[in-house]
C-alpha cells in the first residue's frame, strides 16, 4: 500500500491544467489535495499525463487516455485506470488534462535558432504597417543609441505595407527618409525573407558603396533611374554591407554572452509554442560548438537538430568531426545536415524560375551558390552521411537541386533507382514544375516545407508567378503527399512566427488574410498536418525512432493544446494555444494562469 498520487483541485480555474508534483503536494494547504490510493505500483513513473485525449501518431495505437514516463522516456500508454494504478507513486508528477488534447511535441522542421533569439534582441519589424512606421522605430532606436552604433532590425515586408513608399523602385523604398532619420548611425534592416536587406546612407558610406560599385555574382544593388543605390541589397549583395551585426563591435566575451542570451530567448520561444525539437537551418561551427557545450552541460532547454552552414572549405575540413555530434547531452543535439541555398526568395524576385517573373519579364531570379560548390557539398554529404539540405524556392532552383541529388546518387551506385535511405532534403520546395513533383518520392527526397509561407505570401504570389503558374506549382503539398513524398513542416522563423498552430491552420485551410483560399485543392487533412509537424519532421532527420510519436520507448516530449485541434471548426484553429510543454518527461513550460 504505497501508491499515493496528489491531484490539485478546486483552487485552480477550470481553464487550468492540473499539475501535481511532489513539491506542490508538500507545500499546498489543507483541502487542496486529494490523495488517491490505488493498487500496488508495478512501475513508478516520474510523470503521468491522464484524463484527456492523447493522439499518439502511432498507427498501432492512435489514441490513449493516459501515459506514463520514466527517465525521460514513455513507458506506458493506456486508460486512466491502468496508468494510475500501475504507475502513480508519491514521487510522480501528475498532469490532469481535463479532457484536453495532448500530442507529440512539435518539431519545427526548418527555422533559424540563433536568428530567432537575435530577432528578440533587435528591432522587430514584422507586422509593422508602413515604411513610415519602420522609420519611426529606427528614429526611436537612434535616440537611445550612441553615435556610430549600428541599428539593426528584421522582418519588414513591402508587400504587407498599407501604402507604397514615395519614390518606390519595384515596390521597395528609397533610403532618403531613413537616412535623414539616422544621419550618424548606420542602419541595416533585413527583409522578412532574409534574402534582401536595406541600408541607410551612413551604412553604405561606411561600407564603401557608391553608384560605381558593381553588382556581385548572385546579387544586386537595386538602383534608381539615375543609377544611384536605393538602399536595397538583394541576395549576395547583402554581404557588401560590412559590420552590420552590432555584435561585430563587441569584445569576444560580450559576443559570447550575446550568443548565450540569443539561445535562451530562442529556447523560451520554442517552449511557449510547444516546440520540443528545433531543426536549425544553418549554423556556423562556433554556434554549434556553444550549443553542444550547453547540451552536454544540461542547459539546453529544447532539442536541436542542426545543419552546418558555412564555407565549403571549412565543411570539407571539419564535417567528419561534427558528424560525430549525434544525440549528445541526453538526445539534446545532433548535427545532421549541410545547408546551402541554390536560389533566393520569391518576394525579392531572387527565386530561380524556369520562365521569367510575370511582374518583371526580364528577370528569372538568381543561382546564389555556384553549382561547383553544391557538387562539393554533395560529395561531403555522401562521404559523411550528413544529409544535404538545399534551399530551393523557384521551379528552376528545385529542378537543379533534384538533378544535383540524382547525379550524386547515381555516382554512388549507378544501378540504384533512387536515393532512398539518404533522405536529402529540399528546404522550402516552394514552387515546383509539375514534372518534378513525383521525383521527390522516387529519389527519397524530403520536401521540407513551411505551410505558413503559403498563407502569408499568398496575396502576392500570383503577381510574381501569374495565376495559372501559381495554381499548378505553388505550395504543392497535397500533390507531393499523394505522390508518396514525405512532407515536413516548419515556420522558417524568424521569417515567420515560430507558432506551429499558424502552420497547422495554413496547411489545413490555405486561407489568406482576406478570407479567400489559395488553391484549396492542395490542402492537407488535419492528421496529415499534425504528422508534418511531428512524425514526418522526425523522419526528415532520421529521428523517428525517438521522436514524433508517443509510444513506449520514445522520448517523452509532449505538447498540450487549449482545445482539440481535431474538433474545432477551420476558422477556430488559429485561436488554439499551447497550454503545456513537456520535454523529456519534465514540465518545461506552462501557460501562466492569467494569459
Ligand atoms: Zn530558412
Amino acid at each position: 500500500m504505497r501508491s499515493v498520487a496528489g491531484m490539485l483541485r478546486a483552487a485552480l480555474t477550470a481553464a487550468t491544467l492540473i499539475v501535481a508534483c511532489p513539491a506542490t503536494a508538500t507545500s499546498s494547504g489543507p483541502g487542496r489535495l486529494e490523495v488517491v490510493r490505488g493498487a500496488p505500483v508495478t512501475a513508478a513513473a516520474d510523470l503521468i499525463v491522464h484524463n484527456g485525449r492523447i493522439v499518439t501518431m502511432d498507427d498501432a495505437r492512435p489514441e490513449a487516455q493516459a501515459l506514463a514516463a520514466k527517465a525521460g522516456r514513455i513507458v506506458a500508454l493506456g486508460t486512466d485506470a491502468e496508468i494510475l494504478a500501475n504507475h502513480a507513486a508519491d514521487t510522480t508528477t501528475i498532469v490532469d488534462l481535463r479532457g484536453r488534447l495532448a500530442i507529440p511535441g512539435f518539431i519545427e522542421g526548418h527555422g533559424h535558432f540563433a536568428g530567432l533569439g537575435e530577432s528578440k534582441m533587435n528591432l522587430d519589424l514584422a507586422g509593422v504597417p508602413s515604411w513610415e512606421a519602420v522609420i519611426a522605430m529606427v528614429a526611436d532606436a537612434v535616440r537611445r543609441a550612441k553615435p556610430g552604433e549600428w541599428i539593426v532590425g528584421r522582418g519588414w515586408h513591402q508587400e504587407k505595407w498599407t501604402s507604397t513608399p514615395p519614390g518606390a523602385v519595384e515596390g521597395f523604398p528609397i533610403h532618403d527618409a531613413l537616412s535623414a532619420a539616422s544621419p550618424d548611425n548606420p542602419v541595416w534592416l533585413t527583409h522578412a525573407s532574409g534574402h534582401a536587406g536595406f541600408a541607410n546612407a551612413r551604412a553604405m558610406a561606411d561600407s564603401g558603396i557608391s553608384a560605381d560599385t558593381p553588382d556581385p555574382d548572385g546579387g544586386e544593388i537595386l538602383r534608381d533611374r539615375s543609377g544611384l543605390p536605393t538602399g536595397l541589397f538583394r541576395q549576395n549583395a547583402q554581404r557588401l554591407i560590412q559590420v552590420r551585426d552590432p555584435a561585430g563591435a563587441l569584445s569576444p566575451r560580450a559576443q559570447f554572452e550575446r550568443m548565450d542570451r540569443a539561445i535562451d530567448l530562442a529556447v523560451q520561444a520554442c517552449l511557449e509554442h510547444g516546440v520540443t525539437t528545433f531543426q536549425d537551418a544553418g549554423s556556423t561551427f562556433p554556434v554549434i560548438d556553444r550549443l553542444a557545450e550547453r547540451a552536454r552541460a544540461g542547459t539546453l532547454g529544447v532539442r536541436l537538430w542542426v545543419m552546418i552552414r558555412t564555407d565549403i572549405e571549412l565543411i570539407e575540413e571539419h564535417a567528419e568531426r561534427y558528424r560525430s555530434m549525434r544525440r549528445i547531452g541526453d538526445d539534446r543535439l545532433t548535427v545532421g545536415g549541410i545547408k546551402f541555398a541554390i536560389d533566393g526568395a520569391l518576394g525579392s524576385r531572387g527565386a530561380w524560375l524556369l520562365e521569367p517573373y510575370s511582374d518583371s519579364p526580364d528577370r528569372t531570379g538568381f543561382i546564389t551558390t555556384p553549382m561547383a560548390t553544391l557538387e562539393r557539398a554533395a560529395a561531403v554529404a555522401m562521404r559523411t552521411g550528413l544529409q544535404l539540405c538545399i534551399h530551393a524556392i523557384g521551379d528552376r532552383g528545385n529542378r537543379e537541386a533534384l538533378d544535383l541529388f540524382e547525379r550524386a546518387f547515381r555516382r554512388a551506385s549507378p544501378d540504384a533507382r533512387s536515393g532512398t535511405g539518404r533522405r536529402w532534403r529540399i528546404e522550402h520546395a516552394q514552387h515546383l514544375d509539375p514534372d518534378d513533383i513525383p521525383r521527390f518520392a522516387r529519389l527519397g527526397v524530403v520536401a521540407s516545407m513551411q505551410a505558413v509561407h503559403c498563407t502569408s505570401d499568398g496575396p502576392w504570389v500570383a503577381s510574381r508567378l501569374g495565376t495559372e503558374r501559381a495554381g499548378r506549382g505553388a505550395y504543392m503539398w497535397r500533390a507531393l503527399l499523394d505522390s508518396g513524398a514525405v512532407v515536413s513542416n516548419g515556420s522558417d522563423v524568424p521569417v515567420e512566427s515560430i507558432d506551429p498552430i499558424a502552420g497547422l491552420a495554413a496547411a489545413v485551410t490555405r486561407r489568406l488574410p482576406d478570407g479567400t483560399q489559395f488553391f484549396p485543392a492542395q490542402r492537407m487533412t488535419r492528421m496529415e498536418a499534425l504528422r508534418s509537424y511531428t512524425r514526418s519532421a522526425a523522419h526528415a532527420a532520421f529521428e523517428e525512432d525517438i521522436k514524433g510519436t508517443l509510444m513506449p520507448g520514445m522520448l517523452a516530449d509532449i505538447a498540450v493544446l487549449s482545445e482539440d485541434f481535431f474538433d474545432v471548426p477551420d476558422e477556430a484553429i488559429d485561436r488554439l494555444r499551447v497550454d503545456l510543454t513537456i520535454v523529456g518527461g519534465r514540465i518545461a513550460w506552462q501557460r501562466p494562469l492569467d494569459s
